[in-house]
C-alpha cells in the first residue's frame, strides 16, 4: 500500500558557512546556518520520508543538541530514514522536492543533488525530482535571509 509523507525546513544563510543542498557545495557568498551541515533539502526529504512511517522527524532522530551532529553531512539522516523504511519491510518509491531560494541559482546543481540524495536513500536517481524556484523577492526567502524548501515522499509498505 502506498503511503505519502510531507517534510518543509528552513534554514539562515550568514556569512562564513559552506552552502550545501542536496549534498552539493554550491559557491556562494553565505551558506546556511545549523547544528549539522544545514541541508535545508535533505532535511525536508527526511522529514518526507520519516512521515510516511509515522515515525517523527529528523529532530527527534537527530536532536540538534546531541554533539555527534555537529556538522554533520545530512546525508547520513537520509540513510537512517531509508533504514527505517526498509525495517518496516517498505520500499522508497519517488521522492520530490523544491528548492525555495532567491539566490543563487541552485537548478545548474540538480542533477548532481538528485545522485547525492538516491545514493543515500538507496534508489535510483530517477526516484528522484528536484525542483527549484526563487520567492519573487518576497518575505525572508526573497530577501536572502534564508532557503526553504519543501518535499513529499510515497512508501509502499506492506498491510
Ligand atoms: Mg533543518
Amino acid at each position: 500500500m502506498i503511503h505519502v509523507g510531507i517534510g518543509y525546513d528552513v534554514h539562515p544563510l550568514i556569512a562564513g558557512r559552506k552552502l550545501v543542498l542536496g549534498g552539493v557545495e554550491i559557491p556562494h557568498t553565505k551558506g546556511l546556518d545549523g547544528h549539522s551541515d544545514a541541508d535545508a533539502l535533505m532535511h525536508a526529504i527526511c522529514d518526507a520520508v520519516l512521515g510516511t512511517i509515522g515515525a517523527g522527524d529528523i529532530g527527534q532522530f537527530f536532536p540538534n543538541t546531541d554533539p555527534r551532529w555537529k556538522g554533520a553531512p545530512s546525508r547520513i539522516f537520509l540513510e537512517e530514514a531509508a533504514r527505517q523504511v526498509k525495517a518496516r519491510g517498505g520500499r522508497i518509491v519517488n521522492i520530490d522536492g523544491t528548492l525555495i531560494a532567491q539566490a543563487p541559482k541552485v537548478l545548474p546543481h540538480a542533477d548532481a543533488m538528485k545522485i547525492n540524495i538516491a545514493t543515500a536513500l538507496g534508489i535510483p536517481p530517477s526516484k528522484v525530482g528536484i525542483k527549484a524556484t526563487t520567492n519573487e523577492h518576497l518575505g525572508f526567502v526573497g530577501r536572502e535571509e534564508g532557503i526553504a524548501a519543501m518535499a513529499v515522499a510515497s512508501v509502499d509498505l506492506p498491510e
